[in-house]
């Protein structure tokens, strides 16, 4: 029996041959995909629990984030008017005055509207590191995308101690590892080179050793200082600090490089280590000194790269589709014309990805016997019609705006912009409520002319910004609590 038939789209299988069918059909039984073939007229009427006409419109295997943080969703508009150094110093003032008093209410509301964010931008798995790993598995579960989640460690950042930190991890993975069904799923985190003691990294090693199925996913070289970082902990450089704890293999997720030289790429794509690249974060705010990762020596070596959105509510983005085509403007722009095609970078967003995060058995690409993880994305539209070359469409194009149908597992979670499998409303109330305790608490206000930082900020303390300027000149009474 079928539970779900979809007929008549333009499929996009990114199977192993790039195979586009033009008119094709998508069966699933039990959440597992039966078939993809071209349809048959006979499709049209067959029975099943759940059939979609999908003529004129695309199918695509589900977008899959290789790295994100989730636990402060809820500042989304605060700090999009700030450079990289504001953001950076605004960020931690606000987050060691929120984190402390606003409870797991605030940080549940946060999932649950990354959640949403997350389906409603055809996001189907995504892979975070946060400091509320439970919540995250919770909310992700119950909405019913994907995730695999990894309690962030640093206890150079977080008042825990390491050993308090390892013990909290180890509990999680034996709480939370291949629940709802195998949609949730967890990863060993620490923070990076920056963020980690000696003493974390051995623990890190220990817990690697113990559950050798796990993705161990880590930052690297995000700021030029990676290397006397790695230094403190006894070694010549970050990847030799990975490699010395046995943490350097192909079950390792090496997140921005920014500041990796073409040796270090080869000793990555040697390594058997996957990149996984978030452009739009360090472009956006131009933190630190001034570096792009070494894209062509990642591909001469084989590396595999892959897309993050990593702090979406600091820029005000959930777009996958976007930050691939940030990635390659930024990349053209850097190092020349065509660094990837547009097929190269659907493959990023998908089947690269889910083999990034050793997932690519299960999903990634639209062939029979794997999860049925995929979008529906309408281009049947006078902004889309009449058109050919569909890659660069869909990475050129296409927005997330354009999906209309997300399947996750076999189930329809949002059906023509209609989610089915979260309480909007909840989560929208939720979110405000959180929003303006947040904003009690820190003393942030926004409006719909912008955000202003509390009077204690160093921003409120060295100069009047245009930011604030456009807050006087539009008065704080157009406070709209739905509108951050
Ligand atoms: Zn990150």
């Amino acid at each position: 029996m079928t539970d779900l038939l979809i007929h008549d789209a333009i499929v996009v299988t990114v199977n192993h041959g790039n195979q586009i069918l033009e008119r094709g059909s998508i069966r699933v039984t039990d959440g597992t995909i039966s078939s993809v073939e071209p349809t048959e007229p006979a499709d049209r009427a067959a029975a099943a629990e759940h059939v979609i006409d999908a003529s004129g419109k695309v199918v695509i295997p589900g977008l899959i984030d290789a790295h994100r943080h989730t636990d402060f969703a809820l500042v989304q508009g605060l700090f999009s008017e700030l450079d990289g150094d504001e953001l950076l110093k605004e960020a931690f003032a606000l987050y060691h005055t929120a984190e402390p008093t606003l409870g797991d209410s605030f940080f549940d509301a946060a999932w649950r509207l990354a959640c949403l964010r997350q389906l409603t931008h055809g996001v189907t798995t995504v892979n975070a590191m946060d400091f509320t790993p439970e919540l995250g598995a919770e909310a992700i579960g119950e909405s019913g995308l994907r995730g695999v989640i990894g309690p962030e460690l640093a206890d150079f950042l977080d008042p825990a101690s390491a050993d308090e930190q390892l013990t909290a991890a180890r509990r999680f993975i034996e709480t939370h590892h291949d629940t709802y069904d195998g949609r949730v799923t967890a990863s060993i985190a620490p923070g990076g080179e920056a963020g980690c003691s000696r003493e974390l990294w051995e623990g890190v090693a220990e817990l690697r050793a113990d559950y050798p199925d796990l993705r161990l996913h880590t930052h690297l070289y995000d700021a030029a200082e990676g290397d006397t970082m790695a230094a403190g902990s006894g070694a010549d450089d970050p990847l030799d600090l990975l490699d010395r704890y046995g943490l350097l293999d192909e079950r390792t997720l090496l997140t921005h490089l920014l500041h990796a030289d073409r040796g270090d790429a080869r000793r990555v794509a040697e390594s058997g280590a996957h990149v996984l690249h978030c452009p739009t974060v360090y472009s956006y705010f131009r933190a630190g000194a001034r570096a792009w990762f070494p894209l062509p020596a990642l591909r001469e070596f084989g590396a595999n790269v892959v897309i993050g959105l990593d702090d979406p509510f600091w820029f005000d983005s959930w777009d996958l589709i976007q930050e691939a085509k940030h990635a390659r403007l930024l990349s053209n722009f850097e190092y020349g014309a065509q660094q990837w095609s547009s097929y190269e970078l659907l493959r990023m967003l998908t089947i690269d990805a889910a083999r990034a995060l050793g997932l690519d058995d299960q999903v990634g690409s639209l062939e029979p016997g794997k999860r049925a993880d995929l979008v529906v994305v309408d281009i049947d539209t006078p902004r889309h019609r009449p058109y050919s070359n569909l890659p660069s469409v869909l990475m050129n194009t296409v927005t997330a705006g354009d999906i209309e149908t997300v399947v996750v597992d076999g189930e329809v979670l949002m059906q023509e912009r209609s989610v089915e499998s979260m309480d909007v409303e909840r989560v929208h109330a939720a979110a405000t409520r959180e929003r303006d305790r947040l904003q009690a608490r820190t003393g942030w206000e926004t409006s719909l002319a912008g955000s202003t930082p509390p009077d204690r900020s160093i921003l409120r303390r060295v100069s009047a910004r245009p930011l604030l300027r456009a807050v006087k000149q539009y008065g704080r009474g157009v406070v709209n609590r739905h509108l951050w």
